[in-house]
């Protein structure tokens, strides 16, 4: 399941899990639109992998799967590496 990380990396823009303008990698390394299509030019700088629109969860599942709320940053980012969720050994 993903876990529709709340910023964006690069700019820490709010990306709430209903937002259109959220862009995943496959790590699931997160952007905004602007970053992505911007910047980033559909890559992410993590993986090198391409930028895809993170599909967004209907409102009555958030309920029972809400969204994460640990905040990513690119100095921090765990793509490819641990989760940042999980805290390193
Ligand atoms: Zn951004
Ligand atoms: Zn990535």
């Amino acid at each position: 399941m993903l876990e529709l990380r709340p910023n964006c990396e690069t700019c820490d823009r709010d990306l709430p899990p209903t937002s259109a303008d959220a862009r995943i990698c496959s790590f699931e390394c997160t952007y905004c639109r602007v970053c992505a299509d911007g910047a980033l030019a559909g890559r992410c700088p993590n993986c090198a992998g391409e930028l895809v629109p993170r599909p967004r969860r209907p409102e009555d599942k958030l309920a029972s799967y809400p969204a994460s709320t640990v905040r990513v940053h690119a100095t921090a980012s765990a793509c490819a590496l641990t989760p940042a969720s999980t805290p390193a050994t």
